[in-house]
Parts: structure tokens; C-alpha cells; sequence
């Protein structure tokens, strides 16, 4: 745990004894666990490429529907950034921790693929993914790597190979309902489960925000991993202010140390 005070060192000793103790742990992250791979958080206010207002605006099904070369080109710099990043630190720790049997699940809120990338299994997006374009008409779905680079950089709308017409990313715009498979998925996996560390979110977007309460209503455990305060920061056991990609590889590695 190079460069890591000794206080911090002994929370993450406190943390890694609770993922051991743990029958049913998982990790819900947010935005912040891909910041360090270059991704802007579009939802949060100055951090994203527009402000949050316009982005509400923007990235919503209404502007989708009535005026999708407008969506389009507020995406493009966005898909083009997601394209060209790479899983970080963090998502590789969380992969380990994952394999080494510490992990039942991933809960995301990011739709940037970067934990399947970095070996994770059983990762629940609860915001959809880009990895895969659905057609407006006749609802096929098509790989988005077939399309992305050529919209990224000419600038090319996706189109439907079947049909011709316009494709949609499958992310979550505003406004649009959560995936109800991914949504009833989650729910279960976090009542079910007795320890929850949350990464990179700092739990203000509904329903997901919502989450860790089932896992506390049942006397699970809560570790926070976030660089600003959330709401639930007074009632988990831990809570972690440092870096995302600096904190997981020292917590994972305290883990796995001691089997
Ligand atoms: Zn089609």
C-alpha cells in the first residue's frame, strides 16, 4: 500500500476483513470509476461536455425523437472517448477481486463497457451499453463496433443494415425507462446481498441511488468509495475520499493477501 497514509492503510485492512467475511458481496459503480480512463460523467454538473442542463436536454428520447442528428452530434465526442479508452487500475482490480470469488456482481451505471473489458463477469448496466445499437423500426439490434468508428470520425449516423432506418444507441437517455431486466436483476442482488462497496457514484440518480437501502434494510455492510459525499456516507461502515485507481488495486491486493 505504497503512498497510502497509515490510517488509510488500516481502513482498507478493516474493508478487506469484511470482503472476507462476506457471503454475498458486490460493487455498484458510477461515472467516477471511469473518469481516470478519460470518460466524462455527462450527468454531473462542469464535469461533463456540456452542462448538466443541456445534456438533460440533449441526451433525452424527446431530442432523440424529433431531432436525432441534434443527439448525434452532442454523442459523438462522447462515443468517440469511450471508443478510445481503456479499462484503469480500478476496473482491473475489481475484475480480480471478481475472479478470485470476492465479486457476485457488477451494478453499473456506466454504459462504457470498461468492466466486461477488463474480465469482469455478471455485470448488471443499469443505464444500457454502447455496445450494441437498436433499429427505431423494426427493433433489430446491431453490434455498435460495425458503426461507431465511422461515426466517430466522418461522422456517419448509424443506420439499420435491415431496414435503413435510423439506429439508437442502447444507453438510457433522460426520460426513458431503466432496462426492467437489468432493474429487477439489481434489486434482487442487492437484497440479497451483505456487503455493497459503491465506487465512483456519488448516488444521486434514481432508482439506482436507491439500492444500498436494500442492502442495509437487510443489516448488510456498506463501503464507500467516492470522492464527494453521498447520502449514505453516515451510515456505511467505510468510507474512502482517494482515488479510484490508487484505493481498489490496494484493497483488492489486501484481499487477496490474506487467502
Ligand atoms: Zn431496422
Amino acid at each position: 500500500m505504497k503512498g497510502l497514509a497509515s490510517q488509510v492503510e488500516q481502513k482498507i485492512k478493516f474493508a478487506a476483513e469484511l470482503f472476507r467475511q462476506a457471503k454475498h458481496p458486490l460493487v455498484l459503480t458510477g461515472a467516477g470509476i471511469s473518469t481516470p480512463s478519460g470518460i466524462p460523467d455527462f450527468r454531473s454538473e462542469g464535469t461533463g461536455l456540456w452542462a448538466k442542463k443541456e445534456a438533460m436536454e440533449v441526451a433525452s428520447l424527446s431530442t432523440f425523437r424529433y431531432n436525432p442528428a441534434q443527439f448525434y452530434e452532442w454523442f459523438r465526442p462522447l462515443a468517440g472517448q469511450i471508443i478510445n479508452a481503456s479499462p484503469n487500475a480500478a476496473h482491473i482490480a475489481l475484475a480480480k477481486l471478481g475472479e478470485a470469488g470476492y465479486l457476485n456482481a457488477v451494478i453499473t451505471q456506466n454504459i462504457d463497457i470498461l468492466h466486461q473489458r477488463a474480465g469482469s463477469k455478471n455485470v448488471i448496466e443499469m443505464h444500457g451499453t454502447l455496445r450494441t445499437l437498436s433499429c427505431t423500426q423494426c427493433f433489430h439490434q446491431h453490434e455498435s463496433s460495425l458503426f461507431l468508428k465511422d461515426f466517430v470520425e466522418d461522422g456517419k449516423i448509424p443506420h439499420c443494415l435491415d431496414c435503413g432506418a435510423i439506429l439508437k444507441p442502447d444507453v438510457i437517455l433522460f426520460g426513458e425507462q431503466l432496462p426492467q431486466r437489468a432493474w429487477l436483476k439489481a434489486q434482487k442482488a442487492a437484497r440479497d446481498c451483505d456487503l455493497m462497496l459503491i465506487v465512483g457514484s456519488s448516488l444521486e440518480v434514481l432508482p439506482v441511488a436507491g439500492l444500498p437501502m436494500r442492502t442495509l434494510d437487510r443489516g448488510g455492510h456498506l463501503i464507500i468509495v467516492n470522492q464527494s459525499s453521498t447520502y449514505l456516507n453516515v451510515r456505511a461502515d467505510i468510507v474512502f475520499t482517494q482515488d479510484v485507481a490508487t484505493l481498489l488495486p490496494a484493497l483488492t491486493e489486501e484481499v487477496l493477501n490474506h487467502d
